[in-house]
């Protein structure tokens, strides 16, 4: 009989991928679906990184390099870290990988035992709970609301830790509310964190350059908690660079030798002309993509706009990365909708909108839309998303 592992069979389908081929399947009918289910910049990777790249192959930089890295690439992360988050890493915490979805799965396999727990604020980015699942830790999720700006409270944190806690995992910027920590607030996170000293917590700062407000924030500037902190970064999203596939992230040298013996038994180093690529981008002014963060933020005051408008859709500004994550229950609780996942599917058959329900992120009664699209592309989908929500209630 063929069986796969139970760990194949225990992981979920990602909701965002599965909404993604439904609008794939419409499309290919000849429908003119608008795609706002996926999570990547719709601009490409400046030319100056690509350049880079090119020189790197030229000079043939096609062999097998240092599993964590090539040592100029993390010396020049590690300057990143200092000149732009004021954080001290050397190059022997610093490990680069095949983009920042494995540095989060060595993190996972370096630290957690079976059983451990790992905690998880909602709404979260649906690789922590999978990725948590094939570690084999429990995740315990802490809910957040619109209300509370979708931020846990120091009180929450506390209240969810106990002998088993290992782990926790949160992004700021957060995908998929858009949500960014102060400095302020994360400092008060530490003061529970510093608590529990075998306690770790991974903060993803993907979306760094991806803010609105200009206020840097991060968990390992504390001095009380940096021992205790794993800070992961990569290009993806503010180099537009989704497909060279390099993460990295600074942390105490125990986890980043722990992640480094991980990562050579399943991948080794990541690509080469990537990793060359990288040196640009990471020396790179921040202000070379800010044409990218101008153009996130119109679209973002454009879909805030134009979602605040439709009833029922309760909207939080974001203020970082490129998703908006409204409430929307008051919609469901007035049609003969069950959930959040029914009424994108309703939104994505009736106004060809295809987009994520909140409960794939941990959330119920919200429902994410990424804005990397052209703003007039952006401003169809909110005219289409009003009239077809309008319809909706005037049926009931
Ligand atoms: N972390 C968050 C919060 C993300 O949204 C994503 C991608 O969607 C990643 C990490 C993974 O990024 P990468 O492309 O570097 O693997």
């Amino acid at each position: 009989m063929k069986r796969v592992a139970d760990r194949v069979d225990n992981l979920e389908i990602p909701k965002t991928i599965s909404m993604t081929v439904k609008a794939r399947e419409l499309a290919e009918q000849g429908k003119d679906v608008i795609s706002l289910s996926l999570g990547e910049p719709d601009f490409d990777t400046p030319d100056f990184i690509k350049k880079a790249a090119v020189k790197g192959m030229d000079e043939n930089y096609t062999h097998y390099m240092p599993v964590k890295g090539f040592p100029d690439l993390r010396e020049a992360i590690s300057k990143k870290f200092k000149r732009d988050n004021d954080l001290d890493y050397s190059i022997d915490q610093i490990v680069v990988s095949t983009g920042a979805k494995q540095t989060i799965s060595n993190v996972l396999l370096s630290l957690v035992n079976p059983g451990d727990e790992v905690i998880i604020p909602a709404p979260y980015w649906v690789s922590y709970l999978e990725q948590t699942k094939l570690a084999e830790g429990k995740s315990v999720v802490i809910e957040t609301s619109i209300e509370n700006n979708f931020k846990i409270t120091p009180a929450q944190l506390k209240a969810a830790m106990t002998d088993k806690t290992k782990l926790m995992i949160f992004s700021t910027p957060n995908n998929p509310s858009g949500a960014i920590y102060t400095q302020d607030e994360l400092d008060a996170l530490a003061e529970v964190i510093a608590t529990k000293r075998d306690f770790y917590v991974l903060c993803d700062e993907i979306y760094e350059l991806i803010n609105y407000t200009g206020v840097k924030s991060s968990l390992a500037k504390n001095p009380k908690v940096n021992e205790q902190v794993i800070t992961v970064n990569g290009l993806s999203k503010g180099f537009a660079m989704t497909g060279w596939r390099l993460g990295y992230m600074g942390a105490p040298k125990w986890i980043a030798d722990a992640c480094d013996k991980i990562q050579s038994q399943f991948t080794s180093g990541t690509s080469s002309i990537s990793q060359r690529a990288a040196i640009a981008a990471v020396e790179a002014d921040p202000s070379e993509v800010d044409y990218m963060v101008n153009a996130f933020r119109e679209r973002r005051d454009i879909v805030t706009e134009g979602l605040n408008a439709i009833p029922g859709f309760d909207v939080l500004v974001p203020d970082g990365a490129f998703y908006i994550f409204p409430h929307v229950q008051e919609v469901i609780d007035k049609s003969h909708l069950k959930d959040d996942m029914e009424l994108a599917e309703y939104i994505l058959e009736n106004a060809l909108v295809a987009s994520v329900p909140g409960s794939a992120f941990g959330l119920e009664g919200y429902i994410r839309f990424s804005y990397a699209a052209k703003a007039e592309v952006l401003k169809e989908a909110i005219s289409r998303i009003a009239a077809c929500v309008e319809e909706l209630l005037s049926k009931e």
